[in-house]
């Protein structure tokens, strides 16, 4: 058999590299690529020391810092399946995870360690190792007395690399299993789709627990042997110090309004960039353009799941058009798919389908969800509903499940969405459904004001969309709030919205 380890393609593409710097923290630390090839191979020795056997899941709770990197390699050079976890998950989300994935080792911070115990004893997890947000813990001590050799395991392409828990708005989280060939066929597609180059260097500020800063960031930054500057979390401070030293940058919308806050922010500290890129939420029309009008800069936006990784991309050569997410890149396949499963016409709504290489295998412990999640001939229902234009473009307009249907009448929040947004002193919107006695559901707005518009008033925002959209579609109510819930990857947690509101047109 051949080996598809991922790491094996890492470990290829460094050839000639290995006295490069690999990553620069803050902190002033350095690592060089050799390094990485030696801590990561101090981290699989461990593993295997502590028993650790091919397909045994390794849970990760800790911040980011370097050798949580090289952790998380180790165990793709073990053959072992890593299992990143959100620092912010609390007891009963972890316990569910223990008891989901049963992995072999938990890796989690100081802080948590009697908490993580407690939980670890009672679903009989073997060992638990600490890691703290300098790379410190018991698991760096241990594997500081490893050797700093180890021969990448041979594994099958199909074999499991990462499992990773969606972060579903309903029901229990799913483990993606992403499989060694998912990665390479990824990682290998967007790093030829943005045009890695020699010399690139990647400004770093995404949480690793997640595909968009472990495996696009990384992924690519490493595959190219580019220095990664990396930073232990988003800080518009840090960003604007470091950006002139980097080329490329990889953030979620939230990240570029709150560079634009930045009166400082503009085409001088983005002098050596060469590629902005976005995603994870979708980015709005006029966030794009005024990064334009700032920097000279055309974000490049593109769209991924953790079941799939990327999808689609606006180009590097060609136009990068706001409000899309660009064409599907090479050896992706994408359809646009009405309720019974027929593919409508362009500019049409319906359900996004993908298959390619990059199309996880399936739910971990869960055959039937999985079943259910796949067309008979191969294709992933991605759950977004989206269009596609002549040129193949796709545009995503919201989730299935976001859908409002308001007497009978479907209704996409993003389209509504869209025109709160242009209307003067709206920062930012989230449009929902509510149960409603007459309609089933009633479309309600959430609005941001711009500064110095806090006073903006319901009824003018109706009266304003009034002239514009048909009266089904036009809030029923609107709130003016602070700021938008949103998660760690900037997406708008509609859910807590439709939460709070499920009470508003309850009959007495
Ligand atoms: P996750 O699995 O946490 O990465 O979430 C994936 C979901 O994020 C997708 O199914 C989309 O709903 C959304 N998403 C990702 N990228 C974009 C984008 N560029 N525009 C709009 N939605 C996006």
């Amino acid at each position: 058999m051949k080996s598809e380890n991922f790491y094996g393609l890492i470990s290829e593409r460094l050839k000639g590299h290995l006295d490069d710097i690999c990553l620069e923290t803050p902190a002033g630390e350095h690592y060089s690529y050799a390094q990485l090839e030696a801590e990561s191979a101090r981290y699989a020795q461990l593993y295997m020391q502590l028993g650790l056997q091919s397909g045994d899941r390794v849970a990760v709770q800790t911040e980011k810092s370097p050798s949580a990197l090289f952790a998380y390699l180790g165990c793709l050079r073990a053959g072992l399946v890593y299992l990143p976890l959100n620092p912010a998950y609390r007891d009963l989300e972890i316990e569910y995870f223990l008891e989901n994935a049963e992995p072999g080792l938990v890796i989690c911070s100081p802080e948590r360690l009697a908490a993580v115990k407690a939980l670890a004893t009672k679903r009989r997890v073997a060992h638990v190792l600490t890691l703290d947000a300098s790379g410190r813990g018991t698991l760096h001590e241990a594997a500081r007395a490893c050797p700093a050799v180890f021969s990448t395991a041979a594994v099958g392409g199909d074999e499991v690399a990462v499992i990773l828990y969606t972060s579903g708005t309903t029901g229990r989280p799913k483990g993606a299993m992403i499989t060694h060939r998912n990665l390479a066929a990824n990682a290998l597609a967007l790093h030829k789709a943005w045009g890695w180059q020699p010399g690139d260097v990647l400004l770093h500020a995404l949480p690793i627990f997640h595909i968009h800063g472990l495996f696009v960031a990384c992924h690519c930054a490493m595959l190219n042997a580019s220095k990664i500057l990396f930073l232990p979390k988003f800080d518009v401070a840090a960003v604007m110090r470091a950006l002139p030293q980097a080329t490329v940058f990889m953030g979620v919308p939230t990240y570029y309004t709150r560079l634009l806050a930045e009166p400082a922010f503009g085409s001088d500290v983005c002098r050596n960039m060469r590629l902005f890129t976005c995603g994870s939420a979708p980015l709005l029309p006029q966030t794009f353009r005024e990064f334009h009008e700032r920097t000279g800069h055309t974000i490049l936006e593109r769209y991924g799941m953790t079941e799939t990784g990327m999808n689609t991309s606006n180009p590097l050569d060609g136009p990068r058009l706001p409000g899309t997410v660009g064409p599907p890149l090479p050896g992706v396949a994408v359809r646009v798919v009405d309720a019974t499963g027929n593919d409508v016409a362009n500019g049409e709504v319906g359900e996004l389908l993908v298959k390619g290489p990059n199309v996880f295998k399936g739910y971990w412990r869960m055959p039937e969800k999985t079943v259910e999640e796949f067309t008979g001939n191969g294709f992933f229902r991605t759950g977004d509903l989206a269009r596609r234009d002549d040129n193949g473009y796709v545009s995503i307009v919201g989730r299935a499940k976001d859908l409002i249907i308001s007497g009978g009448l479907n209704i996409y929040p993003k389209e509504i969405e869209g025109y709160l947004d242009k209307l003067e002193g709206v920062k930012e919107s989230a449009v929902i459904g509510v149960p409603h006695p007459d309609f089933g559901e009633a479309v309600v707005a959430v609005l941001v004001a711009r500064p110095g518009n806090e006073d903006l008033r319901e009824s003018d925002v109706i009266a304003a969309l009034k002239p514009l959209i048909a009266s089904f579609k036009v809030p029923k109510r609107v709130f003016v709030v602070p700021e938008l819930p949103r998660n760690t990857m900037g997406k708008v947690q509609k859910n807590l919205l439709r939460e709070k509101h499920l009470g508003l047109f309850a009959k007495p």
